[in-house]
């Protein structure tokens, strides 16, 4: 969001669990953001609510080109028309950048995969807004299992890095 803040919704705090549950969220988010995904699918829908309220607000009497720039200027990205359509590469490189972010930020990344297999068994149920752009298939899963010693390793040479420096 504008302002370098991530929100999130109470909903999915169960899913979290816990704390390297909540990293593992914020890491994929965060990496969206440094994998430059745009203001990306508005994963956060209450981003898009805002912004839809917003340039309804001042774009009543505005022609198109216009509006458009007031999203631009409000910082909400260009999203805000429509959802962008579930993007798998964007998902898959967030799903990487974000376990490395948080192993290397000190948290337990086989706790990544159990968070997402959480998502799974959760979006028979009653969904929070952060399923419904983030569909939860089971190579998501194996794919995470599979980066986790490359995400330690990673982790291990920037502390190497940072000890030597
Ligand atoms: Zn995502």
């Amino acid at each position: 969001m504008p302002a370098g803040k991530i929100v999130f919704y109470t909903g999915i705090m169960d899913i979290a669990d816990n704390p390297d549950g909540i990293a593992a969220i914020m890491g994929h988010e965060v990496a969206h953001a440094l994998a430059d995904h745009g203001a990306q699918r508005m994963s956060l829908g209450i981003v898009q609510q805002a912004g839809g309220m917003i340039t309804a607000e001042v774009s009543k009497n505005q022609e198109e080109h216009k509006r458009e720039r007031i999203i631009m200027a409000y910082g909400i990205g260009t999203t805000v028309g429509g959802m962008l359509p579930f993007s798998r590469k964007h998902e898959s490189e967030a799903d990487k950048i974000g376990l490395e972010l948080m192993t290397i930020a000190g948290y337990k990344p086989e706790e990544v995969p159990k968070l997402w297999a959480r998502m799974k068994a959760q979006s028979k149920g009653k969904q929070p807004e952060f399923l419904s752009t983030h569909p939860v298939e089971d190579r998501r899963i194996a794919n995470l299992k599979e980066w986790i010693p490359l995400a330690k390793a990673l982790a291990g040479e920037i502390k190497t890095i940072t000890y030597i420096n």
